[in-house]
């Protein structure tokens, strides 16, 4: 029997990219978005679509759906990944890294989860896989946007899940502590990179992608009555 389709924002890198490979191997077709198309392109994944989306965009993300679905059939699962990373102190941080973060980290989400909701309680089936962080547990200092961020996702998924259960719909939580992706490349803060990144060496260095892709695929390959609502992974040796 033919695999149903899964979506998953932010594949053009790190933790998407993982996953992206990790459910082509499994079998399911994919629609891919990001930004940066030509790197979604160069997975070069079969039965998949790559769509350029900048999940702000609430219509383009709605076509893209639309054009994955007649294509694959409806979707079965969300995966919420796209994220963007941002630190400084907050007297001195750029008000628009904020707002950037709240746009694609929070609001992003909240589109996808928008636009697939509705056709999985209607089928009484399917699967939202929303990446928070261990930051969106604990604080961290010159990380307090970010955090606010994934506070929001945290509970955001939490409270979705409970308004979806009745209709054997899952919403899962994936929380990694330290991954080791492009995230940390673009902050305009480099002094606090320079000592996060001796933190990283100081243990031993962070996950992989493809660690976090297994717990996306862990929780999602459980039978429809299992809800694994929440993993937070994170190297052994981070606080
Ligand atoms: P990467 O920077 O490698 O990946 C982020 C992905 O998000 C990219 O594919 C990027 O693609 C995409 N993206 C960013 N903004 C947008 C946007 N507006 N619209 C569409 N896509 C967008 O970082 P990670 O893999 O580390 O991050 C993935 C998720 O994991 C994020 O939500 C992050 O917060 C979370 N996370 C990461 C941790 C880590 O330590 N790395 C720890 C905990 C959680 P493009 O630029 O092409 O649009």
């Amino acid at each position: 029997m033919n695999k149903p389709l899964v979506v998953i924002t932010g594949a053009s890198s790190g933790i998407g990219g993982a996953a992206a490979i990790k459910f082509s191997q499994e079998g399911y077709p994919l629609l891919l978005l990001a930004r940066r198309l030509d790197r979604l392109e160069a997975l070069k994944l079969p039965d998949t679509l790559c769509r350029q989306l900048d999940v702000t965009d609430l219509a383009g993300f709605k076509a893209a759906l639309e054009e994955a679905e007649d294509k694959y059939g409806p979707t079965d699962c969300l995966i919420n990944n796209a994220g963007i990373l941002r630190v400084g102190k907050m007297d001195t941080q750029d008000p628009q890294e904020w707002q950037q973060m709240f746009n694609t980290n929070v609001l992003g989400l909240l589109n996808g989860i928008h636009l697939v909701l509705a056709g999985m309680r209607h089928r009484k089936s399917g699967t939202v896989v929303n990446i928070g962080s261990v930051a969106g547990r604990k604080n961290y200092s010159d990380f307090t946007g970010y955090c606010g961020t994934k506070f929001a996702v945290h509970a955001i998924s939490e409270g979705i899940r409970e308004e979806v259960a009745e209709d054997n719909v899952r919403v899962v939580t994936i929380a990694p502590g330290i991954v080791e992706t492009e995230i940390f490349n673009h902050s305009t803060h480099t002094e606090t990179f320079q000592d996060f990144k001796g933190t990283i060496q100081e243990i031993g260095g962070g996950l992989s992608p493809a660690d976090t892709a297994e717990a996306i695929w862990y929780a999602y390959r459980q039978p429809q009555s299992i809800c694994i609502r929440e993993i937070v992974l994170a190297p052994t040796r981070q606080q």
